[in-house]
């Protein structure tokens, strides 16, 4: 089995080939055709099994470029890992020119302010930060229709749950949810039967 099968947009094709991810992983293969679908997701799994471009590669297919405001919100716990997803995501929307903003503490918070007056995608932050710019009016969430948290057991741990709440709460209700996790504690459960829609558990 390959991409080829998800007869995804020639832009979106082309950023795979060059990326030379040939055939989808595990994760990909159950994630991908249901986030098209506009399934809300709760996916154990771990860090190396390709979980990134599982939710990249849908929502970079989905996103309207002419679009100003942000479509697709990623919260992670740490700044190297929101680093690393925005990366990733704009590699595989490359060709589509999508455009990823990182947005996290210890960078100047007026250039991520003059960034997200321009035409943004995507946005990849830690919740402290992403909640710094909702407080202040400097992103717009209107047209939000993906959220992705990833590595929502590590979020717990560093005591994010209620910021990731708080911006879940500010968030329109008609999108598309997935939750990245390497364990489900209870407190990540409770927030996914919370703010999820008939969500869909995938193991890897
Ligand atoms: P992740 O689990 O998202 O950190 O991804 C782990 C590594 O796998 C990254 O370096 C990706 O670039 C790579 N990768 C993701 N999907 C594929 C694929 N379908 N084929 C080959 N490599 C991939």
């Amino acid at each position: 089995m390959n991409f080829k099968s998800y007869q995804l947009s020639t832009e979106l094709q082309k950023a795979l080939d060059v990326l030379k991810y040939n055939e989808p992983t595990d994760v990909q293969r159950e994630v991908i055709p249901r986030v098209l679908e506009s399934q809300d997701l709760i996916v154990k799994s771990q860090t190396g099994s390709g979980k990134t471009a599982a939710f990249g590669i849908p929502i970079c297919e989905k996103i309207v470029w002419e679009e100003n405001e942000p479509q697709a919100i990623v919260l992670t716990p740490t700044r190297e890992l929101a680093a690393q997803v925005r990366e990733d995501i704009t590699n595989i929307g490359r060709f589509k020119r999508i455009k990823a903003l990182a947005v996290y503490g210890k960078e100047p918070f007026a250039t991520q302010k003059d960034e997200l007056k321009q035409k943004t995608h995507v946005v990849v932050g830690t919740p402290g930060r992403m909640m710094d710019h909702i407080d202040r009016g400097t992103i717009d969430l209107d047209q939000v229709k993906y959220l992705v948290i990833d590595e929502a057991d590590e979020m717990l741990k560093m005591g994010f749950l209620d910021e990731v709440e708080e911006i879940i709460e500010q968030l329109p209700l008609n999108r598309v949810t997935m939750v990245y996790s390497a364990t489900i504690p209870p407190q990540i459960e409770k927030l996914c039967h919370k703010y999820m829609q008939d969500p869909i558990n995938i193991e890897i």
